[in-house]
């Protein structure tokens, strides 16, 4: 049973994906069919308030008001589930903003659930991820873009954790004494594979290529020092997943982002990686597998959080 047992069965939920450079939502039914979906990007021209509003308003005027229940939002972080308040890296005027309220503001009486973009990824790849996908007890999604982030679904329940902020994969340490890290520690995973760390490494060894995805193709053209930094970033993750996957006794991590998008080339290496240190017998039922719902898997995550039940989250009177 992987449809998530719903108060609001007979509803559609709003689910709000906020990321660095684009809006989406959709109306989702408790199935998971998009009843109705709208995308903004934030072109810098107007505030991110007024974005938000539009995407919401493209969605909910197509659909009747009572049938819509709770609203589901993921966002870039770093976030407090608490407050109810982002404060997204790529929003400089976004800090401390009180989305929870203002989404409550747009649709009262409703209650809102926030989590981080990442644990949506991962609880929208549990609900309507391929079928193979189906089934996992413990889960880990990943994303590994411009940062590397994660979210744990144990069960078909999100483990969010005491402040919002389990999951947060990319600032397990892989390289003890190695490059420092924004984060103020020295050699997380993110200073290894989030796409701005490759490109920088294989700059400083004569690679002339602008960003990542042209890393990729150099690396599946065979380039020796782009295939390096893949090879580099593989081992980093495989180690954060195999540190997750002791510790929670995990059966499969599902990888997406810009970075996993380059396929074999990332693949290849941390599969192999993987299945090398993976020491302990049950370490070797661990599965890595590419994101199967691409950039619909947040919205549905978002969407699969309202429908949780108990809903939680806080209502606006
Ligand atoms: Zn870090």
């Amino acid at each position: 049973m992987r449809t998530p047992r719903s108060p609001y069965a007979d509803r559609i939920v709003l689910a709000v994906d906020i990321g660095g450079t684009k809006f989406a939502a959709a109306a989702v039914e408790a199935d998971g069919t998009m009843a109705a979906r709208a995308e903004v990007p934030l072109d810098g021209g107007r505030s991110a308030e007024a974005v938000l509003a539009e995407v919401v308003d493209r969605v909910i005027r197509r659909v009747p008001r009572d049938r819509l229940g709770g609203i589901g939002v993921g966002s870039a972080g770093p976030l407090d589930p608490d407050k109810g308040t982002v404060s997204p890296v790529n929003i400089p005027s976004w800090r401390n903003f009180p989305l929870v309220d203002e989404l409550g503001r747009m649709l009262p009486g409703r209650p809102v659930r926030l989590a981080g973009d990442a644990q949506c990824m991962a609880l929208g790849e549990w609900w309507r991820g391929r079928p193979e996908g189906g089934g996992a007890r413990a889960m880990l999604g990943v994303v590994v873009s411009t940062g590397v982030g994660g979210g744990f679904v144990f069960d078909g329940v999100p483990y969010l954790g005491p402040t919002g902020n389990a999951g947060h994969i990319g600032h397990i340490v892989a390289d003890p004494g190695g490059e420092p890290c924004p984060c103020g520690a020295s050699g997380c995973v993110e200073t290894l594979a989030s796409g701005p760390s490759m490109v920088r490494w294989a700059r400083s060894l004569g690679w002339n290529g602008a960003d990542a995805r042209e890393l990729a193709v150099a690396a599946a053209a065979g380039e020796e020092v782009a295939r390096r930094a893949f090879q580099r970033a593989a081992d980093a993750l495989a180690t954060a997943f195999l540190t997750a996957a002791a510790l929670f006794d995990l059966d499969h991590v599902v990888v997406g982002g810009g970075v996993a998008a380059a396929g074999a080339v990332l693949f290849d290496p941390l599969r192999q990686a993987v299945a090398r240190n993976a020491g302990l017998g049950f370490l070797g039922r661990l599965r890595v597998d590419p994101t199967s719902l691409g950039r619909d898997a947040g919205l549905l995550g978002a969407a699969a959080l309202a429908l949780l039940e108990p809903p939680g989250g806080r209502t606006e009177a």
